[in-house]
């Protein structure tokens, strides 16, 4: 029995931080863990211009230097920027940002659908709108992370939200990835069977990519209605069926280059995830990485451990892997507490023992 493995330093390909104070609490947990970290630009106001990333990833850095939390810790984490797919967003600063105009480089550009999630306001209603910016976007090798899910349909009326991820799979890629022969494209915390089998066909180092977060692999619909809607694990695309969790267990699990690791962290203050609209999203910085790894030691799979969290997501983006290293044990523990943000806000994590849905005792920890 393995109890202890050591891979790379993981990498983090979509995590949302967040500004001001809830930045300032949540980033630390991520670049404790995390070699680099693909940084989601659905801010308020979102990040669509070369200048507003470079201020964006200014304030992460800032974070991380007056951290408490980073106090004795070495970090030598990188925020890799995206800029937001709206209507302001021009093939002009696409060229900018993927030559790395004033000394940043932009990863990605992110696409949510208009309405579906937080601050997709200023999405489109259907992305095949944005061709001049699609098409640069191919001519320069810009990734393009998608929100895979339909949100409207063409009468503007809302679809039903399980059924999201799978139109967007039967209609919406494949006209996309067809016009586009050449763009790089990732669907985004892959959550369907149709999603999985999709990805499975077509999915190709470079070209077709998809990411898996945690909560999708640890949870479906039953923990999701048990005593009521748990709001803790809400988030787009909701968890579904426990089929539907078992395909993408299968999937990220097989070793296959173009699928990988995720976390789709995204944090809310307690008052707002816990009322009766609650919101979107999942905070997991703090577990995430345990939970991969449970995972991937409860199906067998810790061989396959390192090229999902450390190695296939920086080969997507044109990074070396992490140099460091990380070790973690076979030990259990539990999360009790939430973050607490430096104006008194709390932010609870996935799996503590105080909103969970039972078996909050995490079976792996990071050595420290
Ligand atoms: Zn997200």
């Amino acid at each position: 029995m393995t109890d202890t493995i050591t891979i790379k330093k993981p990498f983090d390909a979509h995590v949302h931080l967040r500004r001001g104070a809830m930045l300032r609490a949540v980033t630390p947990y991520t670049a404790t863990r995390f070699d680099k970290a693909i940084v989601m630009p659905n801010t308020d106001p979102p990040i669509d211009t070369l200048d507003a990333a470079i201020e964006y990833k200014n304030e992460i850095l800032a974070a991380l230097q007056h951290s408490n939390v980073l106090q004795n810790v070495r970090t030598l984490f990188e925020p890799l920027m995206t800029m937001y797919l709206t209507k302001g967003l021009t093939p002009q600063e696409i060229e900018r940002a993927a030559i790395g105009a004033e000394g940043t480089k932009i990863y990605a550009v992110k696409s949510y659908p208009y309405g579906a999630t937080t601050n997709s306001q200023w999405g489109y209603r259907d992305i095949l709108e944005a061709k001049d910016v699609l098409k640069e976007m191919e001519r320069v090798g810009m990734p393009l992370l998608l929100h895979g899910e339909v949100h409207l349909n063409e009468h503007g009326e809302e679809e039903d939200p399980y059924d999201g991820e799978r139109l967007f799979i039967a209609d919406v890629l494949p006209r996309l990835l067809e016009t586009y022969p050449k763009l790089k494209v990732s669907l985004e915390h892959m959550s369907s069977a149709q999603a999985v089998d999709f990805i499975e066909k077509n999915g190709k180092e470079g070209r077709l990519v998809a990411t898996v977060t945690p909560t999708h692999l640890m949870y479906d619909r039953r923990q999701a209605f048990s005593g009521g809607y748990r709001t803790l694990i809400h988030m787009k695309p909701l968890v579904k069926t426990s089929d539907d969790r078992e395909r993408v267990r299968d999937i990220a699990t097989k070793g296959l280059p173009f699928v990988f690791a995720g976390t789709d962290s995204a944090p809310h203050p307690e008052s707002k995830k816990f009322s009766s609209c609650c919101v979107f999203g999942v905070f997991n910085s703090p577990v995430a990485l345990e939970l991969y790894t449970q995972i991937f030691d409860e199906l067998g799979a810790l061989d396959k451990l390192e090229s999902f969290v450390s190695v296939n997501g920086p080969r997507f983006y044109g990074v070396e892997p992490s140099a460091e290293t990380i070790t973690l044990v076979k030990k259990d523990w539990q999360t009790t507490e939430p973050v607490v943000t430096d104006e008194g806000v709390k932010v609870w994590p996935i799996c503590n023992t105080v909103h969970g849905l039972g078996n909050e005792t995490i079976h792996w920890q990071i050595k420290g």
